[in-house]
C-alpha cells in the first residue's frame, strides 16, 4: 500500500531551514572542469599534490556510480561525514529544539538518543516487543503533531534482527513525520534494502553507511537515500564540503569493485553461521538471538563475568546489558576466521 498523496514535506522542515539561503561555495558557482580554465576563485595553493583543491561539494562521481547500482536518481542521495552526520542533519532539518520529538525503539542504535539530546528534541521511547518487533500500535499511539521522526535500525543493532515488512509499513503508513529506516547492516540480510520503495513513501528516508560490508569505517562515508524533495532541504543545511577528496576517492574504488565485497559478505556470513553453532555448545550461554547482521547477540548466566573473563583471554566483545530486553546479554561482531577461532576457543577455555 502506498503512502496518501496528502503527504508534504514542507509541514514538517523547519521554519528557519526552510526560510535560509545555503552558503555557494567556490565550487558550488563554477564548476564546468571539462574547459581548459585557470581556477583562481577560491584561495587554493595552486601547486598540485592530489589534494590541493576543494573536494566536489556534491560528490557528483560518487553519486552518480551509487545511484545506478540503487536505482534512484542522483538527487535522491546525500552523503555524509558517516552515517552519523547525515542522521544529525536530518535532525537540524526537520526538529525544532524543545518543541519537537522523534521516537525510538530501544533497545537499538545509541546515537539517536544522544543526536536528540545534543539537538535538544525530546526522544519518546516505545520498547520494541519480546522478538525484538516494532509494536506498531504503541509506536504510532505515541506520536504526536510534533512528531518529526521515527527511527526505524532494520536490521537492528544490537538486537540482529531485521524489522518484519509488515511492520514497517504499517508504520509508513500510519507515521505522519519521517520514517528514518537505518540499513547499516543491510548488506549481510537477505530481505530487500527498503531504497527500492522510495516512490512508494514520500515520508521514507534511507540511511546506509560503507563502514560495515564495505570495511570502510576509517574513511566515513554515510548515505542517505530519500526523495528529490528531502534531499534538496538536507542540501541546504550542510556543510559544503563534508565529505573530503580522499574519502571520494577510496569510496569509488571499492564500490568499482563489487565483486571484492560481496566476497567479504559472504565470507562473513559462513563465518557467522559457524559461530552460531560454536556458541549453542557453550554451556554459560543461555540464548542466542537470530541475526541478520555481522555480529551474533547472546544472552548468557552472567555477562559481566564472562566479559571480564573473555578480555582476560584477549577477546574484546561488547556487554549490551544495560540495554532494555538485553539483560546478561554480549555481543559478539564477526571476525575472520582466525578471530573466530580465538574467540571460540576462548569461550570453551573459560567452560
Ligand atoms: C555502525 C552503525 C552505523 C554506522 O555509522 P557510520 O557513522 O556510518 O560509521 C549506523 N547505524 C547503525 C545502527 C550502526 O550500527
Amino acid at each position: 500500500m502506498m503512502k496518501a498523496i496528502t503527504f508534504n514535506i514542507n509541514d514538517l522542515v523547519r521554519e528557519n531551514v526552510a526560510t535560509l539561503k545555503p552558503y555557494s561555495s567556490a565550487r558550488d558557482e563554477f564548476k564546468d572542469f571539462d574547459k581548459d580554465m585557470v581556477f583562481l576563485d577560491a584561495n587554493e595553493n595552486p601547486f598540485d599534490n592530489g589534494v590541493n583543491r576543494y573536494p566536489d561539494p556534491q560528490q557528483r562521481d560518487l553519486k552518480e556510480v551509487l545511484a545506478k547500482q540503487k536505482r534512484v536518481y542522483s538527487g535522491q542521495i546525500l552523503l555524509g561525514n558517516g552515517s552519523d552526520e547525515v542522521l544529525d542533519l536530518i535532525f537540524r532539518a526537520f526538529c525544532e529544539p524543545k518543541v519537537d520529538n522523534i521516537i525510538t525503539l530501544p533497545p537499538t542504535y545509541g546515537m539517536y538518543k544522544v543526536l536528540a539530546a545534543t539537538n535538544d528534541v525530546e526522544n519518546r521511547e516505545v520498547l520494541l516487543s519480546k522478538d525484538f518487533e516494532p509494536r506498531v500500535e504503541e509506536t504510532l499511539n505515541m506520536a504526536n503533531k510534533n512528531s518529526k521522526l521515527l527511527f526505524l535500525c532494520s536490521p537492528n543493532n544490537p538486537t540482529g534482527n531485521s524489522f518484519s515488512a509488515v511492520c514497517i509499513q504499517r508504520l509508513l503508513n500510519g507515521f505522519n513525520g519521517l520514517v528514518v529506516i537505518d540499513e547499516a547492516y543491510i548488506d549481510f540480510a537477505e530481505n530487500e534494502s527498503w531504497v527500492s520503495k522510495l516512490s512508494d513513501y514520500p515520508n521514507l528516508i534511507v540511511t546506509q553507511t560503507l563502514s560495515k560490508a564495505y570495511g570502510l569505517a576509517g574513511i566515513r562515508l554515510g548515505i542517505c537515500y530519500a526523495s528529490k524533495e528531502i534531499i534538496a532541504i538536507l542540501n541546504k543545511i550542510k556543510a559544503p564540503y563534508n565529505v573530503n577528496e580522499l574519502t571520494q576517492q577510496r569510496a569509488l574504488e571499492r564500490i568499482a569493485d563489487m565483486s571484492a565485497v560481496r566476497k567479504e559478505v559472504s565470507k562473513i556470513i559462513k563465518e557467522r553461521e559457524g559461530l552460531v553453532k560454536a556458541l549453542q555448545e557453550v554451556n554459560f550461554i543461555e540464548e542466542i538471538f537470530p541475526t541478520d547482521a555481522n555480529f551474533v547477540l547472546a544472552r548468557v548466566d552472567d555477562a559481566n563475568k564472562r566479559y571480564e573473563q573473555l578480555v582476560q583471554k584477549g577477546v574484546v566483545v561488547r556487554n549490551r546489558s544495560t540495554q532494555p530486553l538485553c539483560e546478561q546479554t554480549l555481543r559478539f561482531t564477526v571476525g575472520t576466521p582466525e578471530e573466530n577461532k580465538r574467540l571460540i576457543n576462548a569461550l570453551k577455555e573459560i567452560v
